[in-house]
């Protein structure tokens, strides 16, 4: 009997120390995956770094690539405001209606007008009958009527490669015509509302176009006056 309960003790004892091995590879497993996190988790600390370089410095430059690229193709759409920036400190033009400052200013080229155009040109808001001045000096190249821009005036800078165009106006100054020299600030005309104006709303329609010929002078590119007489 003894005997027996030795062995069973023995066998028992085995068989605890047999299960407290088992118990102990779990832990023993544990202490294995929390070793191997460490390396791993120092892995995952590296990497951010060099993933995150490749994705940084390949992504914006074929990104920025296309987005460059086009802008090079659009600068004969863009080439209008550099040009007037071009001229902005070298032409001095003065605000060409009397009494006028330039705060009172607002910057319309952009502003949509009917059939999808452009205003390409600024308004400038005034009484009915204001003087309108000379911008800059120049010859008269044309007295026109036009339907869009009623009483109009053209005139070529002295270098010819620009043309102001003054629209909407009530009358031309006594005894303006064509080939008359204006100098800057000279009356050349007077504030109406005519063209398509709309009626009651006196104001300049200011543009100046950069052109190819004098002969074609309404063929020319617009340019901002906002900033040439904004200063
Ligand atoms: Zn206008």
């Amino acid at each position: 009997m003894r005997a027996r309960i030795v062995l069973v003790l023995m066998l028992s004892t085995t068989f605890v120390a047999g299960l407290l091995r088992l118990l102990e590879f779990p832990q023993r497993k544990e202490t294995a995956i929390v070793l191997d996190n460490q390396p791993s988790k120092t892995k995952l600390s590296s990497p951010p770094t060099p993933v995150a370089e490749p994705t940084i410095t390949p992504s914006p430059s074929p990104s920025l690539m296309p987005t460059l690229l086009p802008s090079p193709e659009e600068t004969p759409i863009t080439a209008t405001p550099p040009s007037t920036s071009s001229f902005v400190g070298t032409l001095r033009l003065i605000i060409p209606v009397t009494g006028v400052r330039p705060e009172q200013l607002l910057d319309t080229f952009t502003d949509a007008r009917s059939e999808g155009r452009v205003h390409d040109a600024i308004d400038i808001p005034a009484a009915p009958g204001t003087p309108v001045l000379a911008a800059a000096d120049g010859e008269i190249i044309k007295l026109f009527q036009s339907e869009r821009g009623g009483t109009t005036i053209y005139q070529l800078s002295n270098d010819k490669k620009l043309v102001f165009y003054y629209a909407h106006l009530q009358r031309y100054a006594d005894g303006l015509a064509a080939g008359n020299y204006a100098k800057q600030g000279d009356v050349i005309a007077y504030v109406g509302d005519t063209g398509n104006a709309g009626p009651g709303n006196y104001h300049l329609h200011f543009s100046i176009s950069i052109i190819n010929d004098p002969k074609r002078y309404w063929e020319g590119t617009n340019i901002n006056p906002y900033p040439l007489l904004h200063r």
